[in-house]
């Protein structure tokens, strides 16, 4: 299931946008969703903290909450922006993933955190990927690329450099986490090769230019 571009420049989820109780949109590099979103300070990690305990300079790579007009977002420029969903018990996330992030399961940590905070059940979460870097231009060095050996245990390339495909590797990480394949939009554009709508910080290595993905309970 591919994103689509609304008429406004966001990009949006068809799987999302069955959902009539929530809001989701990804920016660009010339398309901001409207201001009056929580970010956090993004540290490659893992933890997820709700929104209520929100601070500026919070260290942390997941937002995510159950109270409505919250307005909760990621951001970035080639790492993978995960939007969730739970329809059951309306809660969202918004989850930061780059390959540091991805390769020590934030997806399946935010997953988790959801259910025990909130008692979300993971076959009833949707999930759906914004802009990121795909395979074609995600090139890494052994050293990266060895945190994959679980998440690719068919690939033998991983001890040279060689491609990884981030919404691959997190999109197994979900379904490993209980979510149904059918549920998960991992189809997306790359940042890196689709020219200048969106921001990649391996093509352009510009410190501070962010893209943002919000979601929120309406
Ligand atoms: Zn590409």
């Amino acid at each position: 299931m591919k994103l689509r571009r609304s008429p406004d420049g966001l990009w949006q989820s068809p799987l999302l946008l069955t959902q009539n109780w929530l809001a989701h949109s990804f920016g660009t590099a010339v398309a901001a969703p409207a201001d009056g979103f929580l970010v956090l300070h993004q540290v490659h990690g893992t933890q997820i903290v709700d929104a209520s305990e929100w601070q500026p300079h919070l260290s942390a790579d997941a937002l995510a909450t159950d109270t409505p007009a919250t307005r909760i977002a990621v951001k970035t420029a080639d790492c993978v922006p995960i939007l969730l969903a739970d329809p059951a018990r309306r809660v969202v996330a918004a989850v930061h993933a780059g390959w540091r992030g991805t390769a020590a399961g934030i997806a399946s940590h935010s997953v988790a955190a959801m259910g025990k905070r909130y008692g979300c059940r993971p076959a009833d979460l949707l999930a759906a990927f914004g802009p990121s870097i795909g395979p074609c231009c995600f090139e890494v060095d052994p050293d990266a690329g060895q945190h994959f050996r679980t998440i690719f245990p068919e690939r033998d390339d991983l001890d040279r450099r060689t491609t990884i495909d981030l919404r691959e590797a997190n999109r197994r990480l979900l379904v490993q986490a209980g979510l149904n394949p059918a549920n998960i939009a991992h189809d997306a554009p790359c940042t890196c090769c689709s020219g200048p709508e969106f921001h990649s910080w391996r093509r352009d290595r510009a410190p501070g230019k962010r893209m943002f993905a919000v979601n929120e309970i309406l």
